[in-house]
Parts: structure tokens; C-alpha cells; sequence
């Protein structure tokens, strides 16, 4: 695939105001007027480059937002305060009550909360399909769909989306494909295959920093200036506004991101071809026994490699706890949710990130509660890694 995200990030620079190699920081929440019309105007969104309240817009975070529009390729991208406030955000202005989602049966806990608890006090739907399995997409499919949402990587379980195939079937349907793509910047581009919307939680890989909570939503200008509408714009009306100090903090961040993903892909790839040999249970997308790999190869940037996410099954919670708990004694990461950050994170999902969804649906969608999710870190000797990985696996006579 043709791709030079990294480069338009790159390329992207705005200064300071006294020409600091960063922009300056936009340290208000007003903005003042010369002219009552001209406040007047920019209420009714025709004055370009006019600031008025910051949960509207801020310098700051449209330079931001500028980023993410350069890292996903589309035509311009809005920040805000966690990945929720833009799943939640995307949903709400697409759909009205009695509408009806299509999703994947696999996604982040939260996200299957909305849909499945919250959302019934709007009346709107959600049917869980597996998405790999293209004809059950087209079949959930009726009049007041409104959206196919998925992750191009999913969590916990790792399932790719084959985003080309879904985009065709929503195109069919005139109705828009919704990406999440948090697991996998700079490895997968969802909007360069067909998606019409890409959604990040900012907090993990892209931050890489594991200091704060963001989120984006990356699309058309018609789009994302919609959700910004004063009047009816869900952005600005549910108020999940990034602040601009750390618009700034993430920016600077994003400037390391395509090393970074590299590193995170290296790694994991690295303990996955090792576990495997080793006869664990290892689900990885670079593994030719995924389910999912040639989906994966076909759609995704080589460069950046098949992710920094990983899983393994060690048979029961119990050892799962036990092997988590001694592996951060250990020094080899930490027991923790979230992802994306240098050194690795690990939880049992089942009971943490994924406990929203009940146990007889994560039987059937082959979340085991011996489910550890890895999400390997920036180690700089990952084979001292993997032998002391292998050192409590072996300690635990999970591994012989
Ligand atoms: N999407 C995915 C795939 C996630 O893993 C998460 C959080 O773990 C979210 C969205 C929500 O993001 P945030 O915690 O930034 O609201």
C-alpha cells in the first residue's frame, strides 16, 4: 500500500507565536470579539479562523486535530476528552431514537455497554455479529441501520476487520462503516481502505504516556464540523472537550508515534513466534495461525508491523492472577488496563476491560477467563524479556 502518514505528520508544523519549533499553547477558554457582527457570524459558523468558546474548537486542538486527520488520511479530524466522548459523540449524531446499530460482537467493554445498557433509553439497537463473517453483516442490515461499527483490531480478542470487504457492504447500504482503530496507528489506515469514520481512544498508543485520557474523531469536514454545530452538533452539545493543555502534551507525543509502533510490533512479534514454539496458547496477529493474518497482510502498512497487543491462554483465572501477579514482581510489566505505554501492561479481560459483557456471551465469542491481554512495551532487550517471561510460566508449570 501507497502510505506516507508518518511523513504528513511529520511535515506538519505550526509554530509559536515567537517562532518556537511547538505551537503555542491556547490558555483560554473565550475568545475576544473587535466586532459584535463578527461574533454574531462565527455563532453561525461562517467565519473561518475565528475562535469563540473552547469547547467549540481552540487552536490548540484543531492542530491536533490536524495530526489525526494526517495520520488516517482524512479530510480533517476533531479531539476530545477520552475515546468514549468520541465513540459516544460519532453514535449519538448518527443516530436518532428507534435507530439501530450493526457492531461487531467484538469491542472494547465500554463501547458494548453503550450499546447494549445505555442506548435503550434512546430506543436504539444493537445486533452483535461476527464481523469475519461478511454475509452475517449484510444479513443484520435493515431499514434503520444506521451504522456498521467495528475495530479494525479488536479488543480483547484480536480480530481483524476486513475493512475493505465491510466498507463495501455499508456503501451498498448508503450507510457509513465506523472504525475503531486504537489498536493498531499507523499499522492500519481504516479510511484508505473505505471507512468512513475512524475513532481513536487517544489514550493508548497514539499519547503513548499513559498520563491522560483523549480521544478523536477522523472524517469529512462535513462530518466533523456537524458534530461541532452549535445547534445540533453532538460534539459540542454532550461537551467532551479536550482540554488545550493537553492537546499540546499529546501533539508532542505523536512526533515519536511511528517509532514507537514499530518497537510495540517488534516486541510482540518477537513473543508470540517464541510462545508458540513453545506450544502456548498465543493468539497474535502476525502468527500464520491467526485467523486473521492474511486479512491483516493484505490491508495493513509492513512497516509498522501487526501491532504491540497480544494474548495469551494459561487455562484457568487462577493462573492467570498468579502469573500476572508475579510477572510485575519481576519487573516485566504491570498489572494493569489500557495500553500503548513503554513498558508492558497486563490484564485478564474477562474480569477487567471486557467484564461489562456477560460470561454466556463471552463463552460464545471465545473469551476464556484464562485470557491474559499483553500489551507489549518498549523493552530494548525483549529476549531478556522472553526468557524471564518464560522463567514464571515455568515457575507457574504452565510451561514445562
Ligand atoms: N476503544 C478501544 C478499542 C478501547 O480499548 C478503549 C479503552 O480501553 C476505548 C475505545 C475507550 O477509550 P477511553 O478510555 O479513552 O475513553
Amino acid at each position: 500500500m501507497d502510505f506516507k502518514a508518518s511523513d504528513d505528520l511529520q511535515d506538519l508544523q505550526y509554530f509559536g507565536e515567537y517562532g518556537g519549533v511547538n505551537p503555542s499553547i491556547s490558555d483560554s477558554s473565550t475568545y475576544t470579539f473587535l466586532s459584535a457582527k463578527t461574533m454574531f457570524d462565527t455563532f453561525e459558523g461562517n467565519t473561518e479562523g475565528c475562535y469563540l468558546y473552547s469547547r467549540h474548537s481552540s487552536p490548540s486542538n484543531l492542530y491536533l486535530g490536524e495530526a489525526l486527520a494526517a495520520l488516517e488520511g482524512t479530510e480533517t479530524a476533531n479531539v476530545t476528552a477520552s475515546g468514549m466522548g468520541a465513540i459516544s459523540a460519532v453514535i449519538m449524531q448518527l443516530c436518532n431514537a428507534g435507530d439501530h446499530i450493526v457492531s461487531s460482537r467484538t469491542i472494547y467493554g465500554g463501547t458494548y455497554a453503550l450499546m447494549k445498557n445505555f442506548l435503550k433509553k434512546f430506543n436504539i439497537a444493537t445486533s452483535y455479529v461476527d464481523t469475519t463473517h461478511l454475509e452475517d453483516v449484510a444479513m443484520a442490515i435493515g431499514p434503520k441501520t444506521k451504522m456498521i461499527y467495528c475495530e479494525s483490531v479488536s479488543n480483547p480478542l484480536l480480530e481483524v476487520a476486513d475493512i475493505e470487504a465491510l466498507s463495501i457492504i455499508a456503501k451498498k447500504h448508503n450507510i457509513p462503516l465506523v472504525v475503531d482503530n486504537t489498536f493498531s496507528p499507523l499499522s492500519n489506515s481504516p479510511a484508505k481502505l473505505g471507512a468512513d469514520i475512524v475513532i481513536h481512544s487517544i489514550t493508548k498508543f497514539i499519547n503513548g504516556t499513559s498520563d491522560c485520557v483523549a480521544g478523536a474523531v477522523c472524517g469529512t469536514k462535513d462530518f466533523c464540523l456537524g458534530l461541532k454545530d452549535v445547534n445540533n452538533g453532538a460534539g459540542m452539545l454532550l461537551g467532551s472537550t479536550l482540554d488545550s493543555l493537553r492537546a499540546s502534551s499529546i501533539l508532542k507525543n505523536m512526533r515519536t508515534l511511528h517509532i514507537r509502533m514499530k518497537k510495540h510490533s517488534e516486541n510482540a512479534l518477537y513473543l508470540a513466534l517464541n510462545f508458540e514454539k513453545d506450544g502456548l496458547r498465543v493468539v497474535y496477529p502476525g502468527l500464520k495461525s491467526h485467523t486473521g493474518h492474511e486479512v491483516m497482510k493484505k490491508q495493513f502498512n509492513s512497516e509498522y508491523g501487526f501491532g504491540g497487543l497480544m494474548t495469551l491462554d494459561v487455562g484457568s483465572l487462577e493462573n492467570a492472577n498468579t502469573l500476572m501477579e508475579l510477572m510485575q514482581r519481576k519487573h516485566l510489566g504491570y498489572l494493569a488496563v489500557s495500553l500503548g505505554f513503554y513498558k508492558t501492561l497486563f490484564s485478564a479481560p474477562g474480569t477487567s476491560t471486557s467484564s461489562e459483557i456477560p460470561m454466556e456471551e463471552q463463552v460464545e465469542m471465545g473469551l476464556s477467563n484464562g485470557l491474559i491481554r499483553f500489551s507489549i512495551g518498549l523493552d530494548d532487550h525483549i529476549d531478556r524479556t522472553y526468557i524471564a517471561m518464560k522463567d514464571c510460566l515455568a515457575q507457574l508449570g504452565i510451561l514445562k
